[in-house]
């Protein structure tokens, strides 16, 4: 069947609106390419246009993907090849999120930085340092454990009941997760992302399984973990800090022998003989 004939009229009016919403696209376009909009931030848009555009052009809208790594970067996230933006579903929106993480030479300059080691070896001593070092974000984990004294919500951790951690891991609103001496700690994805889009070095001061997720999925990742001086330093360490229960720092010490014997997964190993010093080493491999 022949497709119904279009008046005069209609056709002008759809010739119009074809050239407004190709001048759409290629607003947004440019805006992608000099990083004045967030390329996932135009996933929520309403515009016909915008949810049309063939998400292979927009990638390649980004600076340092061709037409070849938009092309790996979908197939990797399981996304055809000639979907366009409003088609692409959350896992795959989530997916490719993953993939800009793993890229080299990303559209961002900041690097991941893992700092892990065993509990009480001194890792929020040295990146608490970093706070306020415009080079530098510190993230912001979310955890169920009870706060300490001294603690300040939002700028500690987000102290989180165990509903909201379930929502969300179910929500995939984690980089990282795991279970530590009772509690969960997980690293906010949103926050991360952004602070990376925006050139900062991105620190993340978490424990031994989650250091493993962020090697598997964030290949650009850079791990460094923290050694103790000694043994018996970090048990003095651990005990002297007063934080714990004894069921806690037991649980602490039998988890601590299990991170120790994990160092050699890590690009880099500190001993922490002294903070300042561990803080410079720290700022010097990150910066290199
Ligand atoms: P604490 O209870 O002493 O503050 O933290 C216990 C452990 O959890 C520490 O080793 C700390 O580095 C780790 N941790 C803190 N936040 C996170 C997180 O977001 N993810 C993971 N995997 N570990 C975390």
């Amino acid at each position: 069947m022949l497709p119904p004939r279009l008046s005069d009229r209609s056709r002008r009016k759809a010739g119009r609106s074809a050239v407004r919403a190709r001048q759409e696209r290629s607003e947004v376009k440019a805006k992608v390419a000099s990083g004045q909009i967030y390329l996932f931030d135009l996933f929520g848009d309403e515009r016909d246009s915008i949810k049309r555009m063939k998400l292979a052009d927009l990638l390649q809208a980004v600076p340092g993907i061709g037409s070849k790594r938009a092309e790996l970067i979908m197939a990797r996230s399981e996304i055809s090849k000639s979907r366009r933006l409003g088609g692409v579903g959350r896992r795959q929106i989530e997916a490719l999120r993953q993939e800009f993480l793993l890229m080299k030479n990303a559209p961002r300059e900041g690097k991941l930085l893992v700092v892990s080691g065993p509990s009480g070896v001194g890792k929020s001593t040295i990146t608490n340092k970093l706070r306020g070092d415009e080079r530098f974000w510190i993230s912001v984990s979310a955890t169920t454990r009870e706060m300490r004294k001294g603690e300040k919500d939002g700028i500690d951790y987000h102290f989180v009941s165990n509903a909201i951690f379930d929502e969300m891991v179910s929500t995939n609103a984690f980089l990282e997760w795991a279970s530590f001496a009772g509690a969960r700690y997980g690293t906010p994805r949103l926050a991360v992302e952004q602070a990376l889009s925006k050139g900062l070095n991105v620190i993340l001061e978490i424990e031994l399984d989650g250091a493993r997720q962020v090697r598997k999925n964030s290949k650009d990742a850079l791990l460094v973990f923290i050694e103790p001086p000694s043994w018996e330093e970090l048990t003095t360490r651990l005990i002297k800090r007063g934080t714990e229960s004894e069921q806690s720092t037991q649980a602490r010490l039998i988890r601590a022998k299990e991170e120790l014997s994990a160092a050699a997964e890590f690009d880099h190993v500190l001993i922490n003989h002294q903070v300042d010093q561990s803080v410079s080493e720290l700022v010097s491999l990150a910066l290199r």
